[in-house]
């Protein structure tokens, strides 16, 4: 198959929306398990799937790119490295990866893990390293 050949921000921005796409199909069923519940307010509601902190979708693509060179130059097969990104989300219970909100409880999650890292980055890094 198709070769890619650049930087994990290059590989995050070109790829990474089709890496969504596949994580929305794999989260479908499970939001049809909790009745479409948001997580975080109980509203029925359409649900996203929001990574969950320590574990943001750039951060998992990084950790599975790593044996083909990632961040600095990744060399792949496209399809073998779907795969690898797609089993590092797949290899754990999907609730510890993904926490399913509706979409003004998911902007809010993402805004308090992004004030974490810039304010407590020794916070943020304990809870990197507790998840891998
Ligand atoms: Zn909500």
């Amino acid at each position: 198959m198709a070769r890619f050949q650049g930087s994990i921000y290059e590989y995050i921005n070109f790829v990474g929306p089709s890496i969504a796409n596949l994580i929305q199909r794999y989260s479908r069923p499970y939001k049809k398990e909790i009745n479409n519940i948001c997580q975080a307010c109980g509203k029925v509601s359409t649900l996203q799937a929001a990574h969950r902190w320590g574990c943001s979708r750039p951060e998992v693509i990084l950790q599975a790119l790593i044996p083909f060179g990632a961040p600095d130059r990744i060399d792949c097969d496209l399809q073998e490295a779907q795969d690898a990104i797609m089993t590092l989300h797949k290899e754990r219970p999907i609730e510890l990866t993904f926490g399913f909100f509706c979409k003004p409880c998911h902007d809010e999650y993402d805004e308090v893990w992004e004030m974490i890292q810039r304010e407590y980055p020794e916070d943020a890094e304990d809870l990197r390293m507790k998840l891998k």
